[in-house]
């Protein structure tokens, strides 16, 4: 096992060369390596539930050229305002007895505004009272602001770095991929445990994929959450005709993921509901191991939940409980 130990030494920068070697290797080799990472760090057989709720809608000065929610794309959704705190938490609470152990609100928003601060630390505390972990994305932060979050409880902050530094301008030209990796350390310095990832389906190369993990692998430390995205073309997009991605390179990206954030936790998001069912349990196999449950993910399409308690009845695997989630953090 001298390869591994060395691929999860927690010292080592990753470069793309290393992150291309293990994406090209044969199929059955690349997931054997990353199954034996995923059981070294983790239960193969748990899966961590998420449900996130849009907590403000639409109408966002960004201009994400994937995103519907973006003013500047044409959107014909219509922006909302912050909804209120009571019914952020009913859904909370829903969430909760449905089995969910994390709770994230996202916001279309460049950055919330000082106005909006007491209501998203009551949303936390109020999170974090009924026993659940707490996420939200609202975009840039700044240092107010992530003091704020973190003294309310926030245990997560998700701020996506979306694709590779190459390749990111093509996507985004409202704030650079330098604005977001300084929001990554704001929240990281805090305390704030990070979640970050990217999409893919974009137009972007496999290099630009590895690219991606090769930064955020070198975080250090690595985020402790790594959503992986694939893009589901939103009509009125700049992305509406974006090919599809090939369901075994998507594979190869969340075994590569999984090898070089061993301890993080590789989540399944935006595209799940595009996927077979014999496609998320080779995600499962090469180490995902999270994933949002709902009906919806903002402003995409979700599997409904009985469909995804289903899928864990028939591959076996359980829902993570925050019990669990507990102990694993003491080891
Ligand atoms: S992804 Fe977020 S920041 Fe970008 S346009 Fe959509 S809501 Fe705004």
């Amino acid at each position: 096992m001298d390869f591994i130990d060395k691929m999860t030494s927690t010292s080592k920068e990753w470069s793309r060369e290393a992150a291309q070697t293990l994406y090209d290797q044969p199929l059955m080799d690349l997931l054997f390596q990353a199954q034996t990472v995923h059981r070294q760090n983790f239960d193969p057989n748990k899966v961590q539930t998420s449900k996130l709720l849009s907590i403000k809608t639409g109408g966002c000065a960004e201009d994400c050229s994937y995103c519907s929610q973006s003013a500047r794309n044409g959107s014909t959704l219509p922006a909302s305002k912050l909804i209120e705190v009571e019914r952020v938490l009913a859904e909370a609470r829903r969430a909760r007895d449905g089995g969910a152990t994390r709770f994230c609100m996202g916001a279309a928003w460049r950055e919330p505004k000082d106005r909006d601060m007491d209501s998203l630390v009551a949303m936390v505390e109020g999170v974090r009272a009924l026993g659940m972990e707490s996420c939200m994305t609202l975009g840039m932060l700044d240092d107010n602001q992530v003091v704020r979050l973190r003294d309310a409880g926030l245990d997560y902050y998700n701020h996506n770095i979306d694709t590779s530094e190459r390749y990111y301008p093509e996507v985004i030209t409202t704030r650079t991929f330098a604005d977001r990796i300084d929001t990554l350390n704001r929240v990281k310095e805090a305390g704030i445990k990070v979640c970050s990832g990217g999409i893919l389906g974009m137009g972007e190369e496999t290099q630009d994929r590895l690219d991606m993990l090769v930064t955020l692998a070198n975080l250090d430390p690595a985020p402790d959450s790594v959503p992986v995205n694939m893009l589901m073309p939103q009509a009125d997009t700049p992305l509406a005709d974006a090919a599809p991605v090939d369901p075994i390179d998507f594979v190869r990206i969340i075994a590569v993921a999984r090898i070089m954030m061993p301890r993080s936790y590789v989540r399944l998001s935006a595209g799940r509901s595009d996927m077979s069912e014999e496609m998320q349990a080779m995600c499962f196999f090469a180490g995902a191991n999270s994933m949002f449950v709902g009906e919806t993910l903002l402003t995409a399409e979700n599997p409904e939940e009985d469909k995804d308690a289903l899928l864990f009845a028939k591959l076996g695997i359980q829902a993570e409980t925050a019990a669990g989630q507990s102990a694993k953090a003491a080891e």
